[in-house]
């Protein structure tokens, strides 16, 4: 009897503890944890070992931003410029444009491989703008194309029997197709062939051009998951996108009609904590709610908090425990996975 017991208890754990991702996602079942741009509080931004680094702290989706090469190769950049990411203007001094600004349309992948990239610096000061990061002077890092990065989180999770996810932004759709390439057919080109073409695949797309997510559900027939990031007019990131239109009730059931979730900044689903130190809710974020459409707020930073939390604890308890958000996107997604485990659902 005990040697069946004991049996059958092996079994139970050999059930449960090999997989150590399963046991974090089960934790996080209800939250969504998006490492953003990679581990980027820890390593630069966008690069293999941020991603690998990310990966080991159990997100539930590690983000790339994606632009396109000169040669059309899809790669993990969050600018469509290189020079606050990387050493371009060192190693190439005349190829900019007009504007004084270098492209990373007009490098081949070729010769996007040999930049190093760096922690990321202000464009008008050169300044690196997370301090405390990862020193600037070590730009001892490469671009990875997108499905470089791909095969490092599918290889991983075959490593680890885990299932962390590609959580993929197509930057600047508009502005692309003007320099003569579809970045929206080549992203979902890639994200096909690696199997995250349904709903039930582990992907996402996400875009702030509205007009773009109903073109990518509706013209590309893109049948996976999708989100409409949230914008503001002022930042002028997407042409004739009415953020402000979005933002509204009537808007937020336009998106409900397409996505399968919405991603806006902080400042756009919680406005402060009222005097008994509760987040206050945005209508914005009501009315996600009132539809069930998932929320994936952008971008939870330890070392850049919103003025109304004196910690990053605050931040996450406003975030999860009063707002009952979704999910986020976090520079330091170890922080968030341990705050998660740590609270009762
Ligand atoms: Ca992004």
């Amino acid at each position: 009897m005990f040697k069946v017991m004991a049996l059958a208890a092996g079994l139970f754990c050999a059930a449960l503890l090999p997989v150590s991702g399963a046991r974090a996602q089960a934790i996080t079942d209800d939250h969504v944890v998006i490492a953003h741009r990679g581990a980027s509080g820890y390593l630069p931004e966008h690069t293999l070992p941020a991603v690998a680094l990310a990966y080991g702290m159990d997100p539930d989706f590690i983000e790339q931003d994606v632009v396109m090469s000169k040669d059309g190769v899809p790669v993990v950049m969050h600018d469509i410029h290189l020079d606050t990411t990387t050493d371009v203007a060192k190693k190439y001094p005349k190829r900019h444009r007009k504007d004084g600004r270098f492209y990373a349309i007009d490098f081949t992948l070729a010769e996007l491989k040999t930049l190093n990239v760096h922690e990321r610096v202000d464009a008008k000061t050169g300044k690196q703008v997370y301090g405390a990061r990862f020193p600037l002077e070590y730009g001892i890092f490469k671009i990875p194309t997108f499905e470089e990065e791909i095969k490092l989180i599918q290889g991983l999770n075959k490593s680890t029997d885990r299932d962390i996810g590609v959580y993929a932004e197509i930057k600047d759709p508009a502005w692309h197709r003007s320099e003569g390439q579809d970045i929206s057919k080549a992203v979902i080109k890639v994200m096909e062939k690696w199997g995250y073409g349904t709903r039930e695949s582990n992907g996402y797309i996400q875009c702030f051009d509205w007009n773009e997510t109903k073109r990518i559900r509706n013209e590309l027939k893109y049948q996976g998951r999708m989100v409409q990031l949230l914008g503001e007019n002022s930042w002028k990131i997407a042409p004739n996108v009415d953020f402000d239109f979005l933002k509204t009730d009537e808007g937020v059931g336009e998106m409900a009609k397409v996505v399968d979730a919405i991603g806006p900044s902080l400042d756009q689903v919680i406005s402060g904590l009222s005097e008994d130190g509760h987040a206050v809710m945005t209508p914005t974020l009501v009315a996600a709610q009132r539809r069930h459409l998932p929320v994936h707020v952008y971008t939870l930073r330890a070392d850049q908090l919103p003025a109304w939390a004196g910690d990053f604890r605050i931040v996450m308890t406003a975030v999860f425990d009063d707002a009952g958000i979704d999910g986020v996107f976090t520079d330091f997604p170890d922080q968030v996975v341990d705050y998660l485990a740590a609270t009762p659902e």
